[in-house]
């Protein structure tokens, strides 16, 4: 493996965030990369290779951490986990995501069921917002949820689910039929009338599909909070996450940035390694420059939404929630973009190898293109800060 490229030391992290960093290192590298090897060769199908990722994450310390820690621990384990393969990062990110609307709004009897499980890697849970005619503007929801007695039953399509057709369980988000109120419940897979319609193929591996519900009948004990706060409830999961898809496009860009110098230092033209070329100097410094400005946008937004948790600072301060969340958008946006390109400028350096399937840039290259769209778009994340710039709310301004 080509040697890291190492990041500049941060105020943000500790010790025990570093244990992270280690263990992924020494304990998941080879595992992990012999998975993607196996994968690549076809000895894994794509959801062989999913659960097989969530198999070597599940009893470790990481993975735990992941779904009930820190925002900095999430952070970390991401960007280290997508160092040695993007799709293991998916499956870490979903087993998160998927079960973090338990976390926030579940039972205690709902927590043991589901979330408990999600942390050690026994179950796999999938997110379920996205529709055909809800994207950017989830308000749109067409999924409809009708109270009957003791249950209520759900119609609806929902699209671009992670994990569809390999998850244990959903959680999802749907309207009262009555009055058109958000509401939020955790499925089983295999409850009659949910059916995974159609898998979809993503540029760069990833389980990914559509569901359906027809008459879908789910014990009103399966409801996550109450009805009218399933908006809230996806939007605070994905405030949660925002900043992580950040730090995994880092962890991308960090592995872009090592194969890229290590390239320029072994490729000669024109009687010289290309690393003499003050061109590709500048590009090379550019691109550290980019990946240590966004790693602290995004290191800084997880401690501020690690510090709006903490019980010491007065757990929910509105003002800490709000520049969490701003901090967390910003990091997101700043982040992959800044992914993208330098990952795209480490495929330029490779010349037409960079472009080859099989080479790690390219592989980088076909990763990196999702994270500036799900969880809100780009643009999405620039209209959040222009408007909180508008409203005057920034951390309090006003
Ligand atoms: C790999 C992958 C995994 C995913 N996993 C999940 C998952 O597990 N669960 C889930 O629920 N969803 C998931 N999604 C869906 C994802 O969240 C949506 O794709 C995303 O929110 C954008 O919605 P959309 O695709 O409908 O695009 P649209 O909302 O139709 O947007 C299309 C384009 O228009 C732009 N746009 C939209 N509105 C505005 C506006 N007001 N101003 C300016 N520009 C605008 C967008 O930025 C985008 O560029 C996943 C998507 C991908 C690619």
């Amino acid at each position: 493996m080509i040697p890291r490229v190492p990041l500049l030391p941060t105020a943000f992290l500790e010790p025990r965030h570093e244990e992270i960093v280690a263990f992924a290192r020494s304990e998941l590298a080879v595992p992990l990369t012999q998975l993607d090897d196996a994968f690549a060769a076809g000895r894994l199908d794509e959801d062989g290779a999913a659960r097989a990722a969530v198999k070597a994450l599940a009893g470790t310390r990481l993975l735990h951490e992941a779904v009930l820690g820190e925002a900095r621990s999430l952070c970390v384990a991401r960007r280290e986990v997508a160092w040695i393969s993007g799709f293991a990062d998916c499956l870490l990110a979903l087993q998160g995501l998927g079960s973090c609307p338990i976390r926030l709004a579940g039972t205690d009897a709902q927590k043991r069921r589901w979330l408990e499980p999600a942390a050690f890697g026994a179950a796999i849970p999938a997110f379920a917002l996205t529709e055909p005619e809800a994207g950017s503007d989830a308000r749109q929801l067409k999924t409809l949820a009708r109270r009957d007695g003791d249950a209520y039953v759900l119609d609806g399509a929902k699209t671009l689910i992670t994990n569809a057709g390999i998850a244990d369980y959903y959680c999802l988000f749907a309207r009262m039929a009555e009055d058109g109120r958000h509401v939020a419940f955790v499925i089983e897979a295999g409850t009659p009338g949910l059916v995974v319609a159609r898998r979809l193929a993503a540029m760069a591996p990833h389980p990914i599909g559509d569901l359906e519900l027809k008459g879908c009948r789910v014990p009103a004990e399966q409801r996550l909070g109450v009805e009218g706060g399933g908006l809230d409830l996806a939007l605070a999961t994905l405030d949660r996450f925002r900043a992580s898809v950040g730090a995994a496009a880092l962890g991308l860009a960090l592995r872009a940035l090592g194969e890229g110098r290590a390239h320029l230092r072994r490729r000669r033209q024109f009687g010289k390694a290309l690393a003499d070329f003050q061109l590709l100097k500048a590009q090379l410094a550019e691109g550290f420059v980019a990946l240590e400005l966004a790693h602290l946008a995004v290191l800084r937004a997880a401690w501020l939404t690690d510090r709006a948790a903490a019980p010491a600072h007065g757990a929910g301060h509105a003002a800490d929630r709000a520049a969490a969340a701003a901090a967390s958008s910003l990091a997101k946006l700043e982040a992959t973009e800044a992914a993208q390109g330098i990952i795209d400028r480490a495929v330029q350096f490779h010349g037409g190898r960079g472009v080859v399937k099989g080479s790690v840039v390219e592989r980088l290259y076909r990763e990196v293109r999702a994270l500036r769209i799900y969880e809100g778009t780009s643009e999405i994340q620039k209209l959040i800060l222009a408007r909180e710039l508008l409203q005057g709310s920034l951390a309090g301004e006003g």
